[in-house]
């Protein structure tokens, strides 16, 4: 299969990509890993009249610490770059332990976490996980840069706050909580599949007590879902059996969690599988924080 015929452009900064974006902004695509973007052109659900390449923009490839221990990661950064760092997976773990579940280990060296975050597959890992971590994505366009929160940059099925003329260019990640426990799980039919359903957790404990919990699906509805029944469910509790069971079952009863059936699982099936995965999640989570505090 072939893409149809469209004009290709291979800026090599920022701004220069920027300015091919304000002039083609009527029917222009960025092209970052491919992965999702080639697949898309080549069965022709997409046609761009033009594709701007940013491969050769090396300044939005990095992986930087913060000073306050938090960082700052540059959109063209490959997947497989995460998957490495180890600075990423002593302190942002929970993004290191979800990036291994993006398909196999060709798709994420070529992948971006730009590409994935920008794409915003509903059943992606990234996004469900910078959601969790209250990251936030920095944005320029013609008119300058801003800031959004991982909270309100999705909003819904493949779409977020990206105007047609913005590049992401950054994903920003706060410090790490101090002791705080992580756990990345999923279900998906074969190895190296999009998730049927996922949950990004992460967990602190003081006192033996947990003080908070995030507990963010992916898989269940357009954008990353963040259950709030399931989190206060946990909250203020001593981690134990009956308490996963509490959280596993206000998670399947959640209201608001409103999965739609596709051809690979029903709704209800979904609703089951996150109330599992929560209390699976957060079981591994505790386990972890337990053992840092100890
Ligand atoms: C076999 C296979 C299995 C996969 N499995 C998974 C999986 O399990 N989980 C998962 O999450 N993904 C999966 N993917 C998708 C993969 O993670 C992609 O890498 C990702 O979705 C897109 O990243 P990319 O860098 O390849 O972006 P591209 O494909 O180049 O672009 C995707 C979209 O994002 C836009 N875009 C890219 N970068 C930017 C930017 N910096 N600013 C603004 N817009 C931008 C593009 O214009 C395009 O619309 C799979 C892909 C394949 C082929």
């Amino acid at each position: 299969m072939k893409p149809a015929q469209f004009e290709y452009f291979a800026p090599t900064t920022v701004d220069e990509t920027v300015a091919m974006l304000a002039e083609r902004v009527e029917d222009v695509k960025l092209l970052a890993g491919g992965q999702s973007l080639v697949p898309l052109m080549n069965m022709r659900l997409a046609r761009p009249a033009a594709v701007v390449d940013i491969n050769g923009v090396g300044e939005l490839a990095y992986v930087r610490e913060r000073d306050d221990g938090g960082f700052r990661i540059g959109a063209l950064t490959r997947q497989s770059a995460v998957e490495r760092s180890d600075p990423l997976r002593k302190r942002a773990p929970l993004l290191h332990e979800a990036v291994g579940y993006i398909g196999h280990i060709a798709i994420r060296t070529r992948g971006t976490i730009g590409g994935s975050i920008a794409h915003a597959d509903p059943a992606g890992e990234l996004p469900a996980v910078i959601t969790a971590l209250d990251g936030e994505l920095v944005v320029r366009g013609p008119v300058g840069e801003r800031t959004v929160r991982a909270d309100e940059f999705f909003l819904t099925y493949l779409t977020t706050q990206l105007g047609p003329d913005e590049l992401l260019t950054e994903v920003r990640l706060p410090p790490w909580p101090d002791g705080a426990g992580w756990s990345f799980m999923e279900v998906s039919r074969r190895h190296g599949d999009y998730a049927l359903v996922g949950v990004a957790c992460v967990v602190q404990v003081d006192g033996g007590v947990c003080s908070d919990a995030r507990l963010v699906f992916t898989g269940v509805g357009g954008t990353p879902y963040v259950s709030v029944v399931g989190q206060d469910a946990a909250r203020g509790e001593r981690p134990d059996d009956a308490l996963y069971r509490r959280v596993q079952e206000a998670v399947s009863s959640d209201p608001g969690l409103e999965p739609e059936a596709d051809i690979h699982a029903s709704a209800l099936y979904r609703k089951e599988v996150a109330g599992v995965m929560a209390k699976r999640a957060l079981a591994r989570a505790f386990e972890r924080a337990t053992a840092l505090s100890g």
